[in-house]
């Protein structure tokens, strides 16, 4: 059987959907792009915010157009599945199959009922399909998050935080490091927390060491930490640890602790400027990344200044940003003096110009220093090379390193490169040939 498969949303998800391509390959299935040749497609949704499950519903709608043509079953999977089943099911009689993230133990036994296959392992045994670049490749520690950001749905769709043993993430990670894998990317709704709920106490620490052991790997980078969890064990374990890059993705969601405090988010301003400037004491050139929500109910243009202030002070190198989504079963569901969507609208585009000039600022500050960088595609016209160095997350969140080589170069291999200028988000430069 052909199968084509969407995925929506976050990297999380991605990891939901090469397990599922692992399971259907392991049944004889071949995964295909082109969705006109596919006898099932699967929509892998994101359902968290207004946006996203406009996009959901969008590529459902877009899929179902391909029943008319080779496809036989629709099957949506995933996180507006897992939160609005019995909804969709009435509304989109044109899918065969909603499935939940909460129902994925038992995938192969519907996906046998739905696309009559047999599946020689289960869903939690199955390899996953990397559909990343060959040299890059996620590693989800944990699912789920006992943190109840009051804004935040995914508790609610995902369920309180659960730890992958360590051993069958060491296994796994040893398994992507076979298949070519460079730049292992450690992520979770909190990757801080690891441990906590299977071990009594975080384990980070101890897990970044064994997977720093692995031969293979040359970057390991950690995202999604939470400010106040960031502790002393976890940032000095990482200094010492050759392949775990000095790359500090810490979501604050906002800049004032009025905000912060509506948000019932841990920790204060002053809190996380003091582990910041820890980090910066410690480490010589570390990098900062940051997620930040605007037009929260009750944020007032005080408050939203405050947050510009405190960007300013920080000069995060990197930063995205979201407008409030007003989300049911939420915390702040019914908190009053919500900003209207202009408002909101507009302290975003403010934000993202100061965060612009900003890290244009932070670009400048890499011209004339040699950094490494892992090459990841050529311009076909101008010949150039784009990749990324320590300082860019993967999949063009942040910014890329663009630069010219008198040699060819080989995709996912490693190369130093002289910075010779800057603009917004990127760096240029010339590779530095031996
Ligand atoms: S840490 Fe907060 S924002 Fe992140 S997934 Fe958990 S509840 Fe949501």
């Amino acid at each position: 059987m052909k199968i084509g498969m969407i995925s929506l949303g976050c990297c999380k998800n991605l990891v939901d959907s090469e397990k599922i391509m692992g399971l259907l390959v392991s049944a004889g299935c071949t995964m295909v792009q082109d969705p006109s040749e596919a006898d099932a497609l699967i929509v892998n949704t994101c359902g968290f915010i207004e946006p996203a499950k406009e996009e959901a519903i969008n590529t459902i709608l877009e899929m179902a157009e391909y029943k008319e043509g080779n496809c036989q079953k629709l099957i949506v999977t995933g996180c507006l599945a897992k939160r609005y089943k019995d909804a969709l099911i009435e509304e989109m009689p044109e899918v065969d199959a909603f499935i939940g993230v909460d129902e994925y133990d038992h995938l192969a036994q519907i996906f046998h009922e739905v696309l009559g296959l047999d599946f020689p392992v289960s869903y939690g045994k199955c390899e996953r399909l990397l559909s990343t670049k060959p040299w890059m490749a996620y590693l989800r520690i944990a699912d789920g998050c006992d943190n109840r950001c009051s804004y935040c749905a995914i508790p609610l769709i995902r369920g309180g935080y659960r730890s992958v043993p360590m051993e069958t993430l060491i296994e796994e990670a040893k398994l992507l490091a076979l298949k070519g894998v460079k730049e292992l990317v450690l992520i979770a709704q909190d990757t801080t927390r690891y441990g906590l709920d299977l071990y009594g106490k975080r384990r980070l620490p101890d897990l970044l060491k064994a997977l720093n052991e692995i031969e293979g790997f040359h970057w390991i980078r950690v995202l999604y930490t939470y400010p106040d969890e960031l502790d002393d064990e976890l940032i000095e374990g990482m200094l010492h640890l050759n392949k775990v890059l000095p790359y500090f993705d810490i979501p604050i969601q906002h800049g004032d602790n009025r905000m912060l405090k509506a948000m019932n988010r841990r920790g204060s301003i002053e809190s996380i400027q003091k582990t910041i400037d820890k980090i910066k004491q410690m480490y010589p050139m570390p990098v900062f990344r940051t997620t930040m929500i605007v037009g929260f109910p009750g944020e007032t243009e005080e408050m939203f200044e405050n947050m510009l202030s405190f960007m300013k002070e920080v000069k995060w190198d990197r930063l995205g940003a979201f407008t409030y989504s007003h989300e049911e079963d939420t915390l702040s569901y019914d908190m009053p003096d919500e900003p209207s969507e202009e408002v909101k609208q507009d302290r975003y585009e403010r934000l993202m110009a100061l965060q612009k000039s900003i890290s244009d600022e932070k670009a400048h500050e890499l011209v004339g220093q040699t950094l490494e960088d892992l090459v990841e595609k050529q311009d076909g016209l101008s010949g150039r090379y784009y990749g990324r160095s320590v300082h860019s997350a993967p999949d063009g969140i942040d910014g890329s390193i663009i630069f010219t080589s008198k040699q060819p170069i080989e995709f996912g291999t490693f190369v130093k490169v002289e910075i010779t200028r800057a603009k917004d988000y990127d760096c240029y430069g010339t590779a530095v040939c031996d």
